[in-house]
């Protein structure tokens, strides 16, 4: 395949695996829909290496990806695109969304985070709904104050401000919620808040801003991902129309789930890829017990 990393397809889309364990049968399956769907459209599948958690990722686990998606029989361009090596265009961004006056830094710890959802609110914004969305404890805190620790947040609410005549709709491809959707702003401060961008000690970006820097830069048109991902499209479609980046279309496939209806999460050894091709199980067994999607 040639070695560039934003092929000139019509259609491209990737599979971007976080090296912090090893690849089970969910990501075989992603991997699949990702590759089968480029094939099908004359298009690519590119691979990004989601590296940005350095307390948990392993070099094992980064070559251990390489080795399992090449045994399915799946390729890809080169060279891969690693976040680790990202920074600048993090910062870039990050930058922007700063002088668009979106952004704070928060020193709040995760007890910081729960004590303040016990007590009742004030000045802080909206009440969120769901325990485990920040309450805005430190949104009134200016970028100047940002400390080592900080996480960077975005404002939410004032991006949907400045956004609000702007068409944010997109396009959704997948079982759920097919069709054009629009963000849902009562909903997106309810349930997902002022997200981290960023922190400020770690020379990268957090999750969020990663994958809508990473997708634009990488050419994607299609963002093929697990049903797990689309409560948090609402925010990377935000975060693209901060960024002036082009906006693909979405399909989140349903997810591979255990015999109880769990989904498949990394420790879950058992049902590794490695763990089948050791048993001696085929590629063509693996896509097939993905098909079933209960394993
Ligand atoms: N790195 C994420 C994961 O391994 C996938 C992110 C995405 O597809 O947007 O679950």
């Amino acid at each position: 395949m040639a070695s560039d990393r934003t092929p000139p397809a019509d259609f491209v889309t990737r599979f971007a695996p976080s090296p912090t364990g090893l690849l089970h049968l969910g990501h075989a399956y992603s991997a699949f829909e990702a590759w089968d769907a480029a094939k099908a459209a004359g298009g690519t599948c590119v691979l990004r290496i989601e590296d940005t958690d350095r307390s948990r990722v392993r070099p094992e686990f980064e070559t251990a990806i390489y080795e399992d998606l090449s045994w399915l029989g799946l390729s890809w361009p080169e060279p891969v695109m690693r976040q680790s090596e990202r920074h600048e265009a993090y910062a870039h961004a990050l930058n922007r969304l700063a002088d668009l006056g979106l952004t704070y830094p928060c020193r709040c710890t995760r007890a910081d985070v729960r004590a303040a959802l016990a007590a009742p609110q004030e000045d802080t914004g909206p009440v969120p709904g769901t325990p485990s969305v920040y309450p805005g404890t430190c949104r009134l805190r200016p970028m100047s104050e940002a400390g080592p620790g900080d996480a960077i947040r975005l404002n939410i609410g004032r991006a949907l401000e400045l956004l609000q005549d702007k068409d944010l709709t997109w396009l959704e491809t997948g079982p759920l919620h097919a069709g054009r959707n629009a963000p849902d702003q009562e909903s997106m401060l309810r349930t997902l808040g002022d997200v981290v961008l960023a922190r400020k000690d770690i020379e990268t970006a957090a999750y969020h801003l990663a994958v809508v820097v990473d997708d634009a830069a990488q050419g994607v048109t299609h963002v093929v991902r697990g049903a797990d991902l689309i409560e948090v499209t609402p925010v990377h479609r935000l975060l693209q129309a901060l960024l002036n980046l082009p906006v693909p279309v979405w399909h989140h496939h349903a997810l591979v789930r255990d015999e109880n209806g769990k989904r498949l999460a990394k420790r879950d050894d058992a049902r590794s890829i490695r763990a089948y091709r050791e048993a001696g199980r085929t590629p063509r067994d693996v896509r097939e017990l993905c098909r079933a999607q209960i394993v």
